[in-house]
């Protein structure tokens, strides 16, 4: 409570906005996955990535009216010293490739005049499926088994909610380091022993191509976020390099334009980036790459890993966070 007060002195007070001019001009890219109407539903596949519909629009209505929102294309530019952004600028980013995206997000971003970049998961579109981190979360988190055997042998107990969790932890640090066909049989042997998976209908979460189309239509960013959703500063070099070029590749077939944007995936393990990845990022033929390390992208950052900010559960904190991004705050 005291906490909060202190905040919303802190708000009013104005310090903050001064030590952001101060701090010089950066842009805040946002961080979403999901929105949906009810969260709760999906809760033991997307975890706990879903923002509820009337929170996001009214986080979008809090850019709209107090920050400047932009497009990716602008920062990129900002980035490498072509372009000037105003005050305060905001871009909004999604993750992954959900259906809601489309659905919930568009006609909101749309009707507030918000441009928007979404990250695909090439593979999870494809092939009408989540992505791997929500199939094991699912199973990890309704199996009925007591046990589980991870690496080298050795055994987790699946007894209570935490047990359950760490043991997940421990499957998504391996899962993370696997790429493509390899990383397949290791989900589905996974899937396999725990005697569960999700149900072939979760797949209707992912966007279809033709959805992805109309984001681009519609005037906002599309760019890829791997074919199969690896820790590429994890993966080896040959791995990392086909998730970059085929999704990139398989993208532009699908929505007749070029994708020059990329989202490193971050499903464990920490950086998700690293000098090799943003060279390989490059040499694909990105323009801009963004990371989920937190911060502003600042002029003179490399476009390859920019930084981003969380957009938090709340307006509020999504206010507090932005102020506090923008007054020189890198957590
Ligand atoms: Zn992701």
């Amino acid at each position: 409570m005291i906490k909060q007060q202190l905040k919303q002195a802190l708000l009013s007070s104005g310090v903050l906005r001064l030590a952001g001019r101060l701090h010089g001009k950066g842009a805040a890219i946002l961080m979403y996955h999901s929105v949906l109407e009810d969260p709760g539903s999906v809760a033991d596949s997307l975890g706990g990535m879903i923002h509820p519909r009337p929170i996001f629009e009214g986080q979008m209505e809090l850019l709209a009216r107090e920050f400047h929102p932009v497009s990716l294309d602008q920062v990129g530019r900002f980035v490498s010293g072509e372009e000037e952004l105003p005050e305060r600028a905001v871009v909004v980013t999604f993750d992954d490739g959900y259906a809601d995206n489309f659905e919930m997000a568009m006609p909101i971003l749309d009707r507030l005049g918000v441009p928007a970049a979404f990250y695909v998961t090439v593979d999870c579109v494809e092939s009408r499926r989540l992505p791997w981190p929500s199939r094991l979360r699912y199973s990890f988190r309704k199996t009925a088994r007591k046990e589980w055997k991870g690496e080298a042998a050795k055994v987790w107990n699946l007894g209570s909610e935490r047990e359950r969790e760490a043991a997940y932890l421990a499957a998504c640090d391996r899962v993370a380091m696997l790429a493509g066909a390899e990383q397949e049989r290791v989900v589905s042997h996974i899937e396999f022993d725990l005697g569960t998976m999700l149900p072939a209908e979760s797949g209707d979460l992912m966007m279809n191509w033709g959805q992805v189309r109309g984001l681009a239509q519609g005037g906002h960013i599309v760019g890829s976020h791997t074919m199969t959703h690896p820790n590429l500063a994890h993966v080896g070099v040959e791995d990392a390099r086909r998730e970059l070029v085929e999704s990139k590749r398989r993208m532009e077939a699908h929505i007749n334009a070029k994708v020059v944007h990329f989202s490193y995936p971050c499903p464990a393990l920490f950086p998700n980036w690293n000098e090799q990845t943003t060279e390989e990022s490059q040499r694909a033929g990105y323009e801009t790459a963004v990371t989920t390390s937190s911060g502003l992208a600042r002029r003179n950052d490399n476009p390859l890993a920019l930084k981003r900010v969380r957009p938090s559960k709340t307006v509020d904190g999504l206010r507090w966070n932005l102020e506090t991004a923008f007054a020189g705050r890198e957590v």
